[in-house]
């Protein structure tokens, strides 16, 4: 399993270091966490890696499209490993889950404007928003 996000760094011409890998395994196995629970997931394998390097290697593999930072309004921002197909999210109002949504359209932008205003469109960042199943079943129960 390493060797695998051992080649995703390679292939965005990154190197690899341990506090990378930990990151990007947190991130394989949990969608949409925050910057704390990464930090947290890092340390249960890395308990010496600090705050900061956690934050630099956010910013680092963000930046290399390895990952992708959301942070729907309200909310603070979350991470997640799944990139490039063009995906949405749904967020809950109640309790904040998130969870993904295709891609309408199979393809960026996904949405076509009626007027685009004369700019090249090449994405649209849909947030859907309404209640989570969990918070649903919870209001029906009361
Ligand atoms: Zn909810
Ligand atoms: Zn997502």
């Amino acid at each position: 399993m390493a060797s695998d996000l051992e080649a995703q760094l390679r292939s965005v011409s990154l190197r690899v270091t341990r506090p990378r890998l930990a990151v990007l395994a947190a991130l394989r196995d949990h969608a949409h966490i925050d910057t704390d629970t990464v930090i947290a997931l890092v340390r249960a394998e890395l308990p010496r890696v600090s705050h900061q390097a956690v934050y630099d290697v956010l910013r680092a593999l963000t930046s290399a499209g390895l990952v992708r930072r959301i942070e729907p309004a309200g909310t603070t921002a979350r991470y997640e490993s799944r990139v490039g197909d063009n995906h949405h999210h749904v967020v809950c109002r109640s309790c904040g889950a998130i969870a993904d949504i295709d891609c309408t359209v199979g393809h960026a932008p996904c949405l076509t404007p009626s007027n685009d205003q004369g700019f090249l469109v090449d994405e649209a960042e849909v947030v859907f928003w309404g209640t989570c199943p969990d918070c649903a079943n919870r209001r029906d129960a009361q």
